[in-house]
């Protein structure tokens, strides 16, 4: 099983897994092919990046044996470049996306020319999840707080992409075990189950098949435990709970009644082929609203769970 989901989802494959769940939920289709679109785009951008200069971060695999992710505290300075490429790529595709943006989107089109933007900063806070940085920077371009976070996301995942691929096996090597992402930082996104591979005592298989987590950011994926929450660590099984629909059993959404997080999940045991998980995800957005009216909240904000 691979740790990661592939550099760059193929274009077809994209496309394949767009029609398909449009086929399935006609409602979603135009959100489907929106995030298509930016999903493509991204994962042209990942290829080309990766094809490019190498990247020269102070990585240390040596920490992820110490639970600490690859990019904790490491400075993105040398990532300078490619955030730039990636914000000048991803911003045509949102404000293709995203009309209703554009007025936000052009303005930080300018501050970039100004020279006004600084990704290295920005994408650090974001990381780190730290507000005030984002909301300062925000305020000072006369854009909100919410489009800038946005737009930060969206370049910074291909950037990373290729940093999650290129050590992809010293993240399999060590075996990882919290809910965030090794390389990141970032929560999972969505999760799947897949065949029961090498069999160890802390993954609970009993026939069940593997779970894999799929970082909400670089797209890194790494083995957890069947039953714990990747929020609040629990493991209590009256205390995780899963909902699904009836037109997919395949389709479900997990929920901690402990912490209140919930984060999708797609059975692919019996799947010969899986699609792009994002678009899986986008895909399941009917469970992600369901989950929000009991009160739950997801474990990662992405954009197909915040723009509903
Ligand atoms: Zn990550
Ligand atoms: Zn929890």
């Amino acid at each position: 099983m691979p740790v990661l989901n592939g550099l760059g989802d193929c274009e077809q494959h994209i496309n394949d897994a767009v029609e398909s769940f449009a086929g399935k939920r006609p409602v979603l289709e135009p959100m489907l092919r929106a995030f298509g679109n930016i999903l493509r785009e991204k994962s042209r951008l990942a290829a080309q990046l990766a094809a490019g200069k190498p990247y020269d971060l102070a990585v240390d695999p040596s920490r992820l044996s110490r639970g600490v992710p690859l990019l904790a505290g490491v400075s993105l300075e040398p990532l300078q470049e490619q955030l730039n490429v990636s914000f000048n790529a991803m911003l045509n595709v949102l404000r293709k996306t995203f009309s209703d943006l554009d007025e936000e989107l052009s303005r930080l089109e300018i501050c970039y020319r100004e020279r006004k933007l600084d990704f290295v900063n920005l994408s650090r806070a974001y990381l780190e999840t730290d507000p005030r940085v984002l909301s300062e920077t925000a305020r000072s371009l006369m854009v909100s707080e919410g489009v800038l976070g946005m737009v930060v996301g969206v370049l910074l995942a291909p950037v990373l992409e290729v940093v999650a691929l290129s050590y992809a096996e010293q993240v399999h090597q060590a075996r990882w075990l919290k809910g965030f992402c090794p390389v990141c930082g970032s929560m999972p996104s969505i999760s799947y189950l897949g065949e029961s591979g090498e069999q160890a005592s802390e993954f609970l298989t009993g026939g069940g098949g593997q779970k894999y987590l799929h970082c909400s950011m670089c797209g890194c994926e790494w083995r957890t435990k069947r039953n714990m929450c990747p929020a609040c660590e629990n493991e209590d099984k009256d205390r995780r709970v899963y909902f699904q629909t009836e037109d997919d059993p395949a389709e479900r959404i997990d929920v901690c009644t402990e912490c209140g997080a919930y984060l999708p999940c797609m059975d692919f045991r019996e799947s010969v082929l899986r699609p792009p998980l994002e678009i899986a995800a986008v895909g399941m957005v009917h469970l992600d609203a369901w989950a929000c009216e009991k009160g739950y909240h997801p474990l990662a904000n992405t954009l197909w769970n915040q723009v509903r």
